[in-house]
């Protein structure tokens, strides 16, 4: 295992980005978080600021990166990730999956650092191949509306499979599936976030399609020892991180509406267009190169999270931030 001391992390406002932040000052590493708070949460930045090894830099991550100081990891997380999100900021989407991405692999030469790309399951588009492996190439519409998303990340990870083969930088991938847990936003458009609004405001959830669906959810706790594990790897990637356990949709919404106590209805709305119909990790590698699988269970994650939401922050934390 190689010792990371100092890390450079874009996208450490957000709601993965953040977890991970807290992770690494556990780990008793030094954090700088460059983030221009576009989806991030100006609380998640306040609870990490307390701690004296944590620096903020609020800088846009397309533009040129400002002198940060020595890092022995470059974390890119930096991107809109919620549908909702990317739907509003389509081009800042591709140019943080391109431009920021240049910046962030520039750090990383200039620095001997090793790179993480925070990349994810959406470059397997609608898979045709079940579950997915690292191998499948993917089944994307380069040209529907969640490309801006899904090319954005298609790229970043060919920009730094290049930084690799053309200037030898140690970089790596993770392939990121649906995560949840603490600190999303309850407006992030996120199927989890958005069912436990729905449940806690005794509002209809809204299902999109026949909610036969599937997706597999990883608690935020699993994903972040699933990327540090790969940070502090010699592993190239890309590597799966997600939850092999395949929910369907309407499963993870009566989990939700069990879980609440909420008698809101299922309301089926018109299904969204390129949506995935399954989405399901194959993990042999994960679990063989890094030691690496998920921990917690649905039940379990979906209630913490539930009573994260219950407990009024998720709200008051959207609020302070306007
Ligand atoms: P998020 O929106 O909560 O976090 C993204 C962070 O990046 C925010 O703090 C935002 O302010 C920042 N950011 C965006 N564009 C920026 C820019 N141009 N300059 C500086 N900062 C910028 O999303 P998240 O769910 O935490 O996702 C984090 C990363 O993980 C993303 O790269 C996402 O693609 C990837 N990922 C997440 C999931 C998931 O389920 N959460 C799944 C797959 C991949």
């Amino acid at each position: 295992m190689r010792t990371i001391k100092r890390a450079l992390i874009s996208g450490g406002a957000g709601f993965v980005g953040s977890h991970l932040c807290e992770q690494l000052l556990r780990d008793g590493v030094s954090v700088v978080c460059l983030d221009n708070l576009c989806t991030g949460l100006r609380s998640n930045i306040k609870l990490l600021e307390e701690h004296p090894d944590f620096r903020w830099v609020d800088h846009d991550a397309v533009e040129p990166w400002p002198e940060l100081g020595d890092f022995d990891l470059v974390a890119h997380l930096a991107c809109p990730a919620s549908p909702v999100d990317y739907a509003e900021l389509g081009i800042e989407t591709l140019r943080v999956g391109s431009e920021g991405t240049r910046h962030a692999l520039d750090v990383a030469l200039a620095k001997g650092a090793r790179f993480l790309l925070a990349s994810t399951s959406e470059v397997y588009g609608d898979p045709t191949e079940h579950p997915q492996r690292e191998t499948y190439w993917g089944n994307v519409n380069s040209i529907g509306p969640r490309s801006v998303y899904d090319e954005s990340k298609r790229f970043s990870e060919a920009i730094t499979v290049a930084y690799r083969r053309y200037h030898g930088v140690d970089t790596t991938i993770a392939r990121i599936f649906n995560t949840y847990g603490p600190r999303m936003r309850p407006d992030d458009g996120r199927m989890i976030p958005t069912f436990i609004h729905q449940a806690l405001t005794n509002r209809p959830l809204t299902v999109s399609g026949s909610g036969q669906q599937t997706r597999s959810i990883c608690h935020v706790t699993d994903t972040v020892r699933g990327l540090s594990a790969l940070a502090h790897s010699h592993h190239e990637g890309p590597v799966n991180i997600g939850n092999p356990i395949e929910l369907s949709v309407w499963n993870v919404a009566t989990k939700i509406l069990e879980s609440t106590g909420s008698s809101s209805p299922i309301e089926y709305h018109d299904a969204v267009i390129d949506d995935p119909q399954k989405r399901c990790p194959d993990i042999t590698l994960a679990r063989s190169e890094l030691g690496w699988e998920p921990l917690i269970g649905a039940d379990e994650g979906l209630a913490s999270t539930i009573e994260w939401f219950r407990s009024g922050l998720a709200v008051s934390a959207l609020e302070s931030n306007h």
